[in-house]
Formats: C-alpha cells, structure tokens, sequence
C-alpha cells in the first residue's frame, strides 16, 4: 500500500446529525442481539445511513470491508488534521477525538491508546478503517449514549484471578492471586456504597476453574463481569495498565498478526460486544486518570473468562509484577486500594452512560479533576478539556504486546 497523502475533505458542520436522532435509531435497529443498534456499520449487516445527508460508502479492498476516513468525519462530525508525515490524521470535534495512524493498528480515542484489529489502511488518497473497528471500537467510545444495557446493573461480579495452587505472576513482593483477591476485596464495599451489589468468584485463596468463573458470572442476572490479573512479561521494563474486551467476531485479537488468516474462523464475538467495550473504556479512563501508569491499551483477546461470559465482560491487568516499579506498586496495599477505587469508579461511569446516558467522564477529566483544576459536574455535558493538547497526556510509545496474547492471563 503507497503511503498516499492523505487529504481530508472539508467537513461543513451537519446539524442533521444528532445524536441520537429517533429516526436514526429507528433505522439501525435490525441488530441481530436484539439488543439496541450499534448505528455505525457492523461486521454483518449493512450499513445504515446516519441521516439522508450522511451515508456510508463502503469500500472493499480484499476480504474486508472498509469506511473512509472522511465518511467517519462526516458521520461523527469531526474535523480533521493530518500531521506533518501524511500519516497520522487527528479528529476533533471538542467533545470527541480519534487519532488514526497509516498502516497501524494504535488509535488515540479520547485520549487514550485503542488496538484496533485491523491496521489502517490507503486506497486513492483516502484513510480506511475496517467496518469491524468502527462498529466494535470506535463507535462505542464516540457514541457511548447510544449503548443499551438490557436490563439495570445490579450486580457486578467480580474476579480474582487464579488462586489456590495456581499462584499467577510472582513478584520478589508477593503472588499474583493474593493481590487480585485483595483488589476485590477492596472494590466490594465501594460498589456497595454505590447500591450495587456484589458477587465474588471467589472469596479466599482456592483454585477456580475459569469456565466455572463465567458460569458464575452467567448466573447473576442484570450483572457485568470484572476480572482483576497482574501482568508478567519476559521483557523486565514493560510496564503500565491494559484493559481486555473479547475479540469481535472473525477478527484478530490484539496480540494476533492483523495479516494471518487464521482468526478469521474463530469464535464468534459476542452479543454485548459494545458493552463489553465500553465497560472496558470507563474503566480504563478511570484507572488512567487516577493512577500515573503508562498506558498500555485497550486490547482484545478470547480468553476463557471473556469467551464464556454471556454478560459484559472485561479483564483488567493492573500493572506488570515483572517490572521493578509496579511491582512495589502492587505490593502496596495503599496503592491497590487506589486501584480499586479507582476501578469503582469506572464502573459508576459505565452505569451512568447505560442508565442515564450521561457521558463517561474521561482520562483528560479525571486529571483535571485531580490537579483542582476543572471539576466536571454535568457529565452530559461535552468534557472541558478535550483539545489537542491536553487530550493526550501520558501517551508513550510501547511495543504491543509484552505478554504472551495467546495465553490465559
Ligand atoms: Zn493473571
């Protein structure tokens, strides 16, 4: 593919694009869960046009389908810079930004790091993204209002990982599964205090099959799933937070080479694919915002506890035991009380954007929020600082991945 300069048409503001336009929700209905339309094109149904103004083009190049990143713009009324490169283009719109890179799978959305499945691509000057990232990652984050969770949140199942004799990842410190119990532990009252209830896979140090984890979870009607891992990487420096969502379907996870075709015969994804997402994103914004780890991303992988989960699932990894740094971190238990609220709170987030569609607050406000600077009180309300500069602060190069993708976390 030619590293074609890339020229983004000029977007005139739609003001037919509302939000949340009955007749757009109306017209994306025919999802296959029954849930509530994910809007923007899925991997399986036809694109459905945004208002009369907006329609998406979809471009096939090879076995996939794509949508320009001027149709993207259009759609989510974004304006757009492409860097001095010709690479990377940046959208804005003062409430939502995206940062699309040529040939890369990293986007920047709302100012943290996003893996998305399939690399972006160049065909006749134009951007492409796959329509399986727009409809799975990228929609989600820009339009978490238009999210259904069938049903209210009322229990939140919560995952220690491993225990008993399978110990997980062992710092000089301490286990792997006595920290991800403690992070529980912690997190059961303020969710309680939240009025959400609150039901552990498992409450001491024994040994848990991950499919009884999901059956468990599978159990607790109008519930979510939070499974709670340490990372281990042979590489000592890698380090920071990343947050996991199950692979869509027919889609590399993370981890995978985007160009191998082996996935493509894969598990199917999941029916709350944008939920689980979107869980994933509050979370992480809120753990990011709080805590100053290096950001390592929102990923995608088909672990079991995902797989088998039939409810909104994530898997955070609160740090690497392997790295110097976070492993005193993780062994403070100050600092995984810090974590667990500041977990709690992401999970408030995702209730709010389910229930009463408020939106998520978002890593830019959390910080502003922490430094006393701007205190964010209409959550409605576009965020205060979503300007180029401030949107992305933290944002470091790492290498992708650092553990094993392919293997039980
Ligand atoms: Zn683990």
């Amino acid at each position: 593919m030619t590293a074609a300069r890339f020229t983004l048409l000029s977007i005139v503001g739609a003001a037919c694009l509302g939000l949340a336009s009955p007749a757009l929700a109306k017209r994306t209905k025919a999802k296959s869960s029954g849930a509530k339309p994910t809007p923007a094109p899925t991997a399986a149904a036809k694109p459905t046009p945004a208002s009369p103004s907006v329609d998406w083009q979809v471009v096939k190049v090879g076995p996939r389908d794509y949508l320009s990143v001027d149709n993207i713009a259009k759609f989510y009324e974004l304006l757009g810079n492409v860097d001095s490169t010709g690479k990377t283009v940046v959208l804005n719109n003062g409430r939502n930004q995206l940062q699309l890179t040529l040939d890369s799978r990293e986007a920047i959305v709302n100012g943290v790091r996003n893996w998305l499945c399939f690399p972006v691509i160049a065909q006749d000057k134009k951007f492409l993204v796959s329509r399986v990232d727009l409809a799975k990652t990228i929609e989600p984050q820009l339009r978490p209002q238009m999210i259904e969770h069938k049903g209210k949140i009322q229990t939140v199942v919560l995952d220690a990982g491993h225990g008993g004799f399978d110990k997980g990842v062992q710092s000089s410190f301490g286990s792997e599964k006595d920290y991800a119990l403690d992070v529980v532990r912690q997190l059961r009252p303020l969710l309680q205090a939240k009025g959400l209830k609150v039901v552990l896979t498992r409450e001491n140090d024994v040994f848990l099959p991950l499919q009884l984890r999901a059956h468990i979870a599978n159990q607790t009607r109008d519930s979510i799933f939070v499974s709670i891992h340490f990372n281990g990487a042979s590489n000592r420096d890698a380090s920071g937070f990343e947050i996991f969502s199950l692979t869509p379907r027919g889609a590399p996870s993370t981890g995978d080479n985007a160009l191998a075709l082996s996935f493509v015969n894969m598990q199917a994804g999941s029916p709350v694919d944008a939920q689980s997402f979107e869980l994933s994103a509050c979370v992480f914004h809120s753990m990011l915002g709080h805590i100053p780890e290096p950001d390592r991303g929102i990923k995608r992988a088909r672990f079991a506890v995902l797989r088998h989960t039939k409810i909104p699932a994530i898997l955070v990894e609160g740090g690497f035991l392997s790295e110097k740094n976070d492993s005193k971190s993780v062994a403070n238990p100050a600092w995984r009380a810090g974590l667990a609220e500041a977990i709690s709170v992401g999970i408030e987030n995702y209730r709010n954007v389910t229930e009463k569609k408020q939106r998520p607050m978002l890593v830019a406000d959390y910080r502003a929020q922490d430094s006393g600077g701007i205190t964010v009180v209409n959550l409605a309300e576009p965020p205060a600082r979503l300007d180029g500069s401030a949107a992305t602060p933290g944002i470091v190069p790492v290498s992708n991945p650092e553990p094993d993708p392919n293997k039980e976390p």
